[in-house]
């Protein structure tokens, strides 16, 4: 393959992501501060020096442990340099607190040759071409993995790998047209809570793309919109031995509710564009019985018939059982960002055009979960998502590749400059 810029980058981004998974970031839930642990600011703190370095401007990191920097813009045309909108990068530091990232042992298996994967340090962890197709595609690549005792954390270091790249790659070809970039790296991505404390006005960003995605090519304007309910049972309580006529139990008008959530509606047995109903936490007793549920749904339309029809069955409930009361409570999480970013389609056109100068076949693909961006787009920064590479996210089986870290840093590289060209055509149009 020969090279897609005329000079290399000082550090390649393999190297680079493989010093940044070796560093323990992962969150924890449940917790008063952010960042949600300390042991995040290590890389947050690498990651100031090293952009410093690298000729950024403005490198600093908030007492919240988010680091902004610039790019300053290299366009020698005033005019044009004032067409083009700052556009930022944004990805996570933390890794999920589901599976541990202390002492990760990247394993590079250079030139795969097609089969199974055996993770070493843990010979019952094995990546199979049978639950994991995608391995077919990486045949002749250096596929990443962990040991097999750890996760990778390939989600989100090689969104912070391929960013830093971007930005080293640009100091060392000047000639590459771009405007003023942001660079943004957040805390507590995975446990929804770090990006309150990401400050969007001192981003400076205009648009902005999180690199935080999967499979090389994979690009996504929307999330579903997300609420929780907590619908609670209340009952009376009274000795059992004396409780005929008087008692009511609480504990079955939950069971009630629960039993009769629809089969075909939950997370077990829904996927791509189906959204679910999905209780998951809660706490039984005679006086006060709750059960907490998540609601997902791509269309609010669909998000609103979800929570009426858990409404019905609370009152259903309450029906079946004589003397028990049901209350609900439905909390908002985050909204489709396709509801705003509808109105920027040249988001989405511009990161698919440079997927595709990079080599790749890119295509729209609707995210299961929330992201940063589906927070910072209704906060007025209008945020896609752009794939890494990387698989198996959350897991001991994560992997990403050479080519997936490479091909992601090259997208971003041409995709600051395909801002460039269309400020170019506007401005000639006005000519
Ligand atoms: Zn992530």
């Amino acid at each position: 393959m020969t090279a897609p810029f005329p000079n290399p980058p000082r550090e390649s981004v393999v190297d680079r992501f493989l010093r940044y998974v070796k560093i323990d970031t992962q969150s924890q839930e449940e917790q008063s501060t952010t960042p949600s642990t300390a042991k995040q600011w290590d890389l947050a703190r690498m990651l100031e020096k090293e952009l410093a370095r690298l000729g950024a401007q403005r490198v600093r990191t908030s007492e919240h442990c988010m680091v902004y920097a610039t790019i300053p813009s290299n366009l020698g045309d005033a005019a044009l340099a004032a067409r083009v909108p700052t556009i930022g990068f944004l990805a996570h530091v933390d890794t999920s607190p589901a599976v541990t990232g202390t002492n990760v042992k990247p394993i590079v298996h250079a030139n795969y040759r097609g089969g199974d994967i055996i993770l070493p340090g843990d010979p019952t962890q094995v990546i199979t071409v049978a639950q994991h197709p995608a391995l077919t595609d990486l045949i002749g690549d250096d596929i990443i993995t962990t040991d097999g005792t750890t996760l990778l954390g390939s989600d989100d270091k090689a969104g912070v790998a391929t960013i830093m790249t971007m930005v080293d790659l640009l100091g060392a070809n000047p000639d590459l047209p771009h405007g003023n970039i942001a660079i943004g790296f957040t805390c507590d991505e995975e446990i929804g809570l770090g990006i309150e404390k990401f400050d969007v006005a001192e981003f400076g960003a205009r648009y902005a793309y999180t690199v935080d995605g999967g499979e090389l090519g994979e690009i996504s304007d929307e999330t579903w919109s997300a609420r929780t309910a907590t619908v609670t049972f209340h009952g009376k309580s009274t000795h059992p031995g004396t409780a005929k006529g008087v008692m009511v139990n609480a504990i079955h008008a939950m069971a009630h509710f629960i039993m009769r959530l629809p089969h075909d509606m939950l997370p077990e047995t829904t996927e791509g564009r189906v959204g679910f109903v999905h209780p998951y936490a809660g706490s039984a007793d005679i006086e006060k019985s709750t059960i907490k549920v998540l609601l997902r749904d791509f269309d609010l339309s669909g998000l609103d018939a979800k929570e009426k029809m858990l409404r019905d069955l609370a009152a259903d409930s309450e029906r079946a059982n004589p003397g028990a009361r049901a209350e609900i409570e439905v909390k908002e999480n985050y909204r489709n960002m396709k509801d705003v970013l509808a109105d920027h389609p040249q988001l989405v056109e511009n990161a698919m055009e440079a997927a595709r100068r990079a080599g790749l076949e890119p295509f729209m693909y609707p995210i299961r979960g929330g992201t940063d961006g589906s927070k910072l787009t209704f906060r007025g920064l209008p945020c896609p998502n752009i794939f890494t590479g990387g698989h198996e996210f959350h897991s001991k089986l994560e992997f990403n590749s050479r080519r997936g870290l490479e091909k992601t840093t090259e997208t971003l590289v041409h995709l600051a400059r395909i801002f460039v060209e269309h400020a170019e055509r506007a401005l000639r149009q006005t000519q």
